[in-house]
């Protein structure tokens, strides 16, 4: 059996695990510094603890579940990792610096997977077309931030807090692994973790019977982005055809509430296919739903994937639709087809991989 990794602890557990070993209860402050502070991702790092004890943690408590992830950048300085769990099954997870070209920038958010593939199968999506093979651990979730953290560290200077956000949109469906992802919500957001403020973290969710309302009732209750991408459910059923996803009505009233009891910031992602749900009219629909809610809509202009027949948007209709529901009062800003936004690119990496044969889905 694989012995539990530092990751997949809480501090009292780490605590507990160390002092069965034989050793003091601080030492396990000292290990999550270095993991979640500074990015380590083996004990040979850790040069404050000495040369015997880390042989011993090596075999006892390993720090990380996960391989060395294989680098992707791009121009727009976006940077996809993706991540070999110990299966073989292969993870991504994405850098988005902002603002742009800023050295060091002043955002680093990390967009994290939450199952390795994805059950829901939007249309637009990469992720979609090879299913789902399983949930992810909360230590595979918690160290894809820890592994864009100790890039972010290789890239701008060894800063303390290298990851600023935290948005749960890549790969799968969080409430589907809501135990898994409250467990990793812990870890970012601890003192003794990495310490990004709840408001900074923000999952997203096609919508799931009950799942909204128990993430609402728990203390770490973050930002909630609603996988809208219809006006109503006829579009809706053509956009992400997955049976068990609510209906336009009942997922709006649910991020309503869920804004209500939390005072945490509930968006409506709207990716935008040309052809499909970008037209004036879906515009307006949309703004008669959502008015006088008090949520915000981010429009994402669908970019190509290979292997999947739908257009981009005109640039036009954009701008258009994002007018119609300004003047309806509704915030709709036009997000650039970037990493947390990469909706439409998700899942690409690891499809080229299944395709390879690494990780195909179980
Ligand atoms: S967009 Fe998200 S929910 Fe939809 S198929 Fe892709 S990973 Fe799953």
């Amino acid at each position: 059996m694989i012995p539990a990794t530092v990751t997949s602890h809480d501090r009292d557990s780490l605590r507990d695990a160390l002092v069965a070993m034989g050793e003091k209860a601080f030492r396990a402050d000292q290990i999550l510094r270095h993991v979640y502070r500074r990015c380590a991702t083996s004990y040979d790092e850790m040069t404050d603890l000495g040369a015997a004890l880390r042989e011993k943690l090596k075999v006892a408590v390993p720090v990380m579940a996960t391989g060395e992830p294989e680098e992707n950048r791009s121009k727009d300085g976006t940077a996809k990792l993706l991540v070999p769990c110990a299966d073989g099954q292969p993870v991504e997870c994405v850098l988005i610096p902002e603002p742009p070209g800023k050295s060091p920038p002043e955002r680093r958010t990390v967009c994290v997977s939450t199952q390795a593939g994805c059950p829901v199968g939007c249309v637009f999506c990469a992720s979609g077309l090879a299913g789902l093979a399983r949930n992810l651990t909360a230590a595979e979730i918690v160290e894809q931030a820890v592994r864009v953290g100790r890039f972010v560290r290789s890239r701008w200077d060894a800063m303390d807090h290298p990851i600023s956000n935290v948005v749960f949109m890549g790969m799968g469906e969080p409430f589907y692994n809501l135990d898994r992802v409250l467990a990793a919500i812990e870890r970012l957001n601890a003192d003794w973790g990495m310490g990004i403020g709840l408001n900074r973290i923000t999952v997203s969710t096609v919508g799931v019977e009950g799942g909204v309302m128990k993430l609402a009732a728990h203390p770490l209750a973050p930002n909630l982005a609603l996988s809208l991408h219809a006006p109503n459910d006829e579009i809706r059923a053509r956009v992400v055809p997955f049976a068990k996803a609510l209906p336009v009505a009942d997922l709006l009233a649910e991020g309503v509430r869920y804004q209500q009891k939390t005072g945490r910031e509930v968006t409506c992602e709207y990716v935008m296919l040309g052809g499909v749900n970008a037209g004036a009219e879906h515009a307006r629909e949309l703004a008669k739903r959502l008015s006088g809610k008090g949520l915000k809509v981010n429009l994402i202009p669908y970019n190509a994937v290979e292997g999947l027949a739908y257009l981009p948007p005109r640039p036009k209709d954009v701008a258009e639709f994002s007018r119609i529901l300004e003047a309806a009062g509704i915030p709709a800003p036009v997000r650039r087809a970037r990493g947390d936004r990469i909706a439409a690119a998700c899942g690409q990496l690891r499809l080229r991989k299944v395709k390879e044969g690494h990780g195909a889905p179980a």
